[in-house]
């Protein structure tokens, strides 16, 4: 069986305010929980005996890195029996920026560079090397991105934000039967 669309399972990235550091691959962690935590309470609800795949959406937003991630679905997820040997694929989600001035559509990477060079935004991590703070808190797009075509700061932000499981593919309990 295949399930489509989880408007209950859209998982809210938390702000990475608390975070200034390289201690936020402990964001990707505990995203990484909430959603097995989600898987869990669904199996329970609906008798699923184990996921053999699940489908999830990263927003291109939450600048979260995909390899970390990964790892720790892989990790914790062979801790619940209904998760172990889970195929979790991850995919990027992306971002659209339109101006409600000049209709202009851009990119997270185009407007990235709008804010770039703005050494005063700059802060810096626990290596000493500099970074966005967008790393840390992806809100900080709308306050500092202008449109690359004519500098207004009103645009409309399409797509890319949060983590969702977009389908899960399951055995039933006893029956094992599963359709992709
Ligand atoms: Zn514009």
């Amino acid at each position: 069986m295949k399930y489509k669309s989880f408007p209950w399972f859209q998982l809210k990235i938390l702000s990475g305010a608390r975070v200034f550091s390289r201690y936020c691959k402990m964001h990707e962690w505990s995203i990484a929980e909430g959603i097995v935590r989600s898987l869990e309470a669904f199996a329970e609800k609906n008798s699923i005996k184990r996921f053999v795949a699940v489908e999830i959406n990263v927003g291109e937003l939450a600048m979260l890195d995909l390899d970390v991630l990964n790892e720790a679905l892989k990790t914790i997820s062979q801790e619940h029996e209904r998760t172990r040997n889970t195929v979790f694929k991850l995919r990027i989600e992306h971002v659209t920026f339109t101006c409600n001035k000049c209709g202009c559509k851009w990119g997270l990477q185009r407007g990235l560079e709008t804010i770039k060079g703005s050494e005063d935004l700059m802060i810096e991590d626990l290596e000493g090397g500099y970074d966005l703070p967008l790393h840390y808190m992806p809100e900080l797009v709308y306050a500092l991105m202008r449109c690359p075509s004519c500098g207004s700061r009103d645009y409309k932000v399409e797509g890319g934000r949060g983590v969702r499981i977009i389908s899960v593919t399951f055995e039933n309990g006893g029956v094992g039967e599963h359709v992709s």
